[in-house]
């Protein structure tokens, strides 16, 4: 092995991502999938993208996704997105990682949570950026006043991950107004899921030209295996973004991800009623678990956050394999007592209840 890549691959601590079981039994609720099926016209899309021969996979896709692009604007239209606001790449995470290189690598340190997406320390480590993690709030809440000091940038996702809290969009804003030489990335992958009315910060974009909105069409679409996200913000920082990308790879995302993308996007009453069912389901879960002595951050994601007082996370979280359920528990400080449980179906929740009824 190379001295250099010794002393690199001794720096890069990777990001490990949640288990993927091989056992199709398993009841899955540790990776914030969505439980339903997408939308069946995105999978018609795909499958008349792939045709009855394929012959369409011989051709380059679009470099641009311009399609894509299209759909997302037209989706945001009443928040006065256009095209030139919207970068798209191969699920979210790609979307970061161009995002940390492209706009958040300054001289001073960037700002994001000590709790939060561990994919974050992880682009830090990778493109050597310095980063200051700045304590949640007892309750776990972002503490807006904490993110108006000198800074690099500032990146947390809204709800946060893992506990599932809800920043309100005034803070938010009072964020993006107080740092206007920073760029301030909001990582709405779960924004769907927190109300009917969503509070996502995509309508600032148009006032604030350092607000980068990042989502995704993994968790409220139902499309994690299709691995399509998203950014909407000022048109210059889109340019530098791809320009990043150019760099690393000029087709991001594949023929049937632009497709079945496309199609997603469209079909409104499918990401209505899918957002809707995980969010009644999230309702009763959540009454559920407390009526069994858990404690629950209160959630507007696809996932809660939870403690059972008498019992220890870890050995719960085995005594769950145990009867098939996998939850994802992290072995970190503060938060090692904690489940974080995605939002299955009602045949999983139930599942769960009587499975964590047997535990108790
Ligand atoms: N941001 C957050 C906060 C997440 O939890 C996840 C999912 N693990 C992602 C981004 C990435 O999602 P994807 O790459 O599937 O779009």
């Amino acid at each position: 092995m190379s001295k250099y890549w010794s002393a690199v691959a001794r720096k890069l601590i990777p990001y490990v991502p949640g288990e993927q079981p091989k056992l199709s039994q398993l009841v899955k609720l540790n990776t914030n999938e969505n439980p339903y099926p997408p939308s069946e016209r995105a999978v018609a899309a795909i499958a008349g993208e792939l045709g009855e021969d394929g012959g369409k996979l011989r051709l380059y896709p679009d470099p641009n996704g311009d399609r894509l692009k299209a759909a997302i604007a037209s989706f945001y239209a009443a928040d006065g997105v256009s095209a030139a606001n919207v970068f798209v790449g191969n699920g979210s995470d790609e979307v970061l990682a161009h995002v940390f290189q492209a706009l958040l690598k300054h001289e001073r340190p960037i700002l994001f949570p000590d709790i939060t997406y561990s994919f974050y320390p992880v682009y830090c480590g990778l493109y050597e950026i310095e980063h200051v993690a700045v304590p949640l709030a007892d309750d776990f809440s972002i503490v807006a006043d904490d993110y108006l000091r000198p800074n690099g940038g500032i990146i947390f996702p809204n709800p946060n991950a893992p506990t599932g809290r809800l920043l309100p969009l005034a803070e938010i804003e009072r964020i993006v107004a107080s740092n206007p030489d920073s760029v301030v990335v909001i990582d709405e992958a779960y924004i769907d899921f927190a109300a009917e009315a969503v509070p996502t910060a995509i309508p600032l974009v148009a006032r604030y030209p350092n607000l980068l909105v990042v989502h995704t069409l993994s968790k409220s679409r139902s499309l994690a295996g299709l691995r399509v996200g998203f950014a909407i913000g000022d048109a210059q920082l889109i340019e530098a973004l791809e320009r990043v990308k150019n760099s690393f790879n000029s087709y991001p995302l594949d023929r049937l991800a632009i497709a079945g993308g496309v199609a997603a996007m469209n079909d409104r009453v499918h990401y209505d009623t899918t957002r809707r069912a995980v969010m009644n389901s999230r309702e009763q879960l959540t009454r559920d678990l407390h009526s069994l002595g858990f404690d629950i951050v209160p959630s507007a994601a696809n996932f809660i956050f939870v403690r059972h007082p008498q019992l220890d996370a870890a050995t719960l979280a085995s005594a769950l394999r145990e009867r098939a359920i996998i939850v994802r528990h992290f072995r970190l400080p503060r938060i090692d007592q904690y489940l974080r449980i995605t939002i299955g179906t009602d045949d999983q929740c139930t599942a769960l209840l009587s499975a964590l009824r047997e535990i108790l």
